[in-house]
């Protein structure tokens, strides 16, 4: 079976760019599963490379939004993704990452600059309000990952990146409103989304 790099829902197209991930998140949708939304996510023959991802997205204006989100962290393959986001501005299109924030983390030093001009929007899951329960839910293979990812949203803010957290509705008002506190203190806002299962 063809590996799937690229996949269609709605009105956008999704890049999977790896299965790399700096988590194991109880939730994450590729636990136990082969497929999403009837695309087999899995990579058994690699990663595509950035002149395969480009050619299948063509043209990128016939879609909302190109997003990276697949079966893994988009931001372990950070210079392919900028590349691929150079790409579709320059083929009119916009960019988005769905990302655990953990990107600076991975690559050892502060690169939400690097953001700027490249992701047109920058939806960070923040998914709990507190390092424990973080550690709890998304079992990171990385140290300091809750708190790096709040660095790294910090670090967009300030250099004008448009990020937002996300979280899921499911954790309940109380965390909620916790993780609202957050992003006001951070100054970015939360959008409040349902579990994809
Ligand atoms: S960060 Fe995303 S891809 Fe990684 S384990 Fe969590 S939900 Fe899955």
């Amino acid at each position: 079976m063809k590996d799937v790099y690229t996949y269609q829902i709605g009105q956008n197209l999704y890049i999977n760019l790896t299965n790399r991930c700096t988590n194991r998140c109880t939730f994450c949708v590729r636990n136990g599963k082969e497929t999403y939304e009837g695309y087999p996510l899995w990579l058994h023959g690699g990663e595509g490379t950035v002149e395969q991802i480009a050619a299948e997205i063509g043209d990128p204006t016939r879609y909302e939004e190109i997003v990276f989100c697949g079966f893994g962290e988009p931001t372990c393959r950070l210079e392919d993704m900028f590349a691929l986001c150079d790409i579709i501005h320059a083929r009119g299109g916009r960019t988005r990452v769905n990302t655990n924030g953990h990107a600076s983390l991975i690559a050892g030093e502060d690169v939400a600059p690097r953001f700027l001009g490249k992701l047109d929007g920058v939806n960070i899951s923040l998914n709990a309000p507190t390092e424990a329960e973080y550690d709890a839910l998304c079992r990171p293979l990385i140290p300091n990952a809750f708190q790096g990812m709040l660095a790294f949203a910090r670090a967009c803010k300030a250099c004008g990146v448009c990020a937002w957290f996300s979280v899921v509705d499911c954790i309940g008002k109380e965390k909620i409103a916790a993780c609202r506190r957050i992003a006001e203190e951070v100054g970015i806002p939360l959008r409040v989304r349902a579990l994809i299962e």
